[in-house]
């Protein structure tokens, strides 16, 4: 499909692009959208659908499948409701209200770009020169010229050796979105964002999980004592966990799949399951762009860049998983609207301490600044500050008591120096730390803030209190 709707921008024809973009994930599409804005000529080049990994085969779906998901775990435990132990989910019914969901955001980008006057070509994009490229469409090859091009590319799945992924009982996260059946077992090789996540989705529809990580923990960025509880309610919720413990291979067994585990100590494991899922994390896609052509510098697979997301090639800039920083999409955005802001001559630099991450397990994760132990590694003279949902009205009335609100803060000023959230609504509970930590606001002034009650956030206000012994729902320190 190749959409040219009339520029806004009337151009002289071979006059070059003020910014082309390549690839259209949450990165590109973002950046071209911001450019538009800012009156720039811009031409996008995708070389699939638009929305990158995120819209067709990330959080986008994940999230559509969690939605599902809830819902039917929590009614098929709940004592409330009766015959609900042959309550059963059309897994079928809920890949295509998954694609339903794809497609609307896709559209929906289409649209943007059309009222933008974006004009976006489906086609494979490699350099030429620094302000050329040429697009490769149904076999035939046209070249572009821009004088500003921005990298969008992302990532692929990444995979281990002796792991072949088969699309049928070994799968990757892109595959595994169009399975048409819960299977009965499922060993996650990797213990990162995806592999919880997908443990969250599977276990709540009823698959026995198996999660092999190697490192001595899932989730090594997050804060230690969030990763420890939710590893906690993961076990209870019947997920084995298995860390430090290596996949050395997978051979199939009867129509399943027989998988290896190494353990720190030595000792050898096999589990046996119907579909093994491959999260291992994600490789930078920068094959065939030609960025030998440029001469453009590399930093191991990812394309290096400084802070305004500019290249060691002037005019070139590079944004999102490509570059590697934080592999994520909000993160992509941001780096994308800096690299846009640039080019058209404002100066501006991204700030990773203020990108919160959110991880959509049950109960969900979200995070902003500095973990524990990276605030006492770097000497600072921290306290911290810490609320439990089971305190919090909404939460337990809710049912959903399982996690805390954590906030660290310098001791003499209060300056708020990050903030981890295990609980219900834990992702957008974050948003409002983010805008704090941007303010510069204290800690008492977090603590200050009157919120709605019943609500979740009173958690945030309660943990901002605790930091100076003034929470009013916790038991008294004094006794
Ligand atoms: P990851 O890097 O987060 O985790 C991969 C895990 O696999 C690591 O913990 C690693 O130690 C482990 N591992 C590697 N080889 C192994 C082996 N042989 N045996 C056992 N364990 C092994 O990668 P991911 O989970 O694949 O995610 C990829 C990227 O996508 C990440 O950057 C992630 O942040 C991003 N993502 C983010 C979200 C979100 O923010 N909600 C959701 C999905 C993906």
């Amino acid at each position: 499909m190749v959409s040219s709707p009339p520029s806004r921008q009337t151009a002289e024809k071979g006059t070059p692009y003020d910014i082309a973009v390549i690839g259209a994930g949450p990165g590109g599409y973002v950046a071209a959208i911001r450019a538009a804005q800012m009156g720039a000529r811009v031409l996008v080049v995708e070389k699939d659908n638009l929305g990158g990994t995120c819209l067709n085969r990330g959080c986008i779906p994940t999230k559509a499948f969690l939605s599902d998901v809830k819902p039917f775990h929590k009614t098929r435990k709940s004592p409330l409701f009766e015959g609900n132990e042959g309550l059963s989910l059309n897994m079928e019914k809920m890949v295509a209200r998954k694609n339903e969901a794809v497609e609307t955001m896709v559209k929906g980008i289409s649209t943007l770009f059309e009222s933008n006057g974006i004009q976006w070509i489906q086609g494979v994009a490699s350099f030429m020169d620094s302000k050329t490229v040429g697009i490769t469409r149904r076999g035939k090859k046209e070249t572009y010229r821009a004088n500003n091009i921005i990298i969008g590319t992302g990532s692929r799945v990444g995979t281990i050796p002796d792991v072949t992924i088969d699309g049928r009982n070994i799968l990757s996260s892109d595959e595994i979105l169009d399975i048409t059946e819960i299977p009965r077992e499922m060993v996650i090789i990797g213990g990162g964002v995806i592999g919880v996540e997908f443990a969250a989705i599977f276990n709540g529809l009823g698959t026995t999980v198996t999660i092999v990580e190697m490192l001595p923990t899932i989730l090594s960025t997050e804060d230690e004592e969030i990763v420890r509880a939710l590893h906690m309610i993961l076990e209870r919720e019947g997920v084995t966990v298995l860390t430090n413990s290596r996949v050395t291979g997978v051979s199939p067994r009867g129509g399943k799949v027989e998988v290896r585990v190494q353990g720190k100590s030595g000792g050898n494991a096999r589990v046996v399951a119907e579909k093994v899922l491959v999260a291992v994390g994600r490789t930078p896609q920068t094959e065939g762009l030609g960025l030998e052509a440029i001469g453009l510098r590399m930093d191991g697979p990812f394309i290096e860049v400084n802070t305004r997301m500019e290249t060691s090639v002037d005019g070139v800039y590079a944004i999102g998983d490509v570059i590697g920083n934080i592999m994520l999409a909000h993160a992509a955005c941001a780096e994308g609207i800096v690299a846009v802001e640039n080019i058209m001559g404002k100066s501006r630099h991204i700030d990773y301490r203020r990108i919160p991450t959110a991880i959509y397990t049950f109960p969900e994760i979200a995070s902003v600044g500095l973990k524990e132990n990276e605030a006492r590694k770097s000497g600072l003279d921290i306290r911290v500050g810490k609320f439990p949902y089971m305190y919090n009205g909404k939460a337990v009335a809710m049912g959903e008591p399982d996690g805390f609100v954590k906030i660290i803060a310098e001791t003499e000023l209060g300056e708020v120096l990050g903030v981890h959230i295990l609980g219900e609504n834990a992702t957008d509970l974050i948003g409002e730390c983010v805008l704090a930590m941007n303010l510069e606001a204290s800690v008492e002034d977090l603590g200050e803030a009157v919120k709605a009650h019943p609500t979740v956030s009173e958690a945030i206000t309660e943990a901002a209190l605790d930091w100076s012994g003034a929470a009013i729902h916790l038991p008294s320190k004094k006794s």
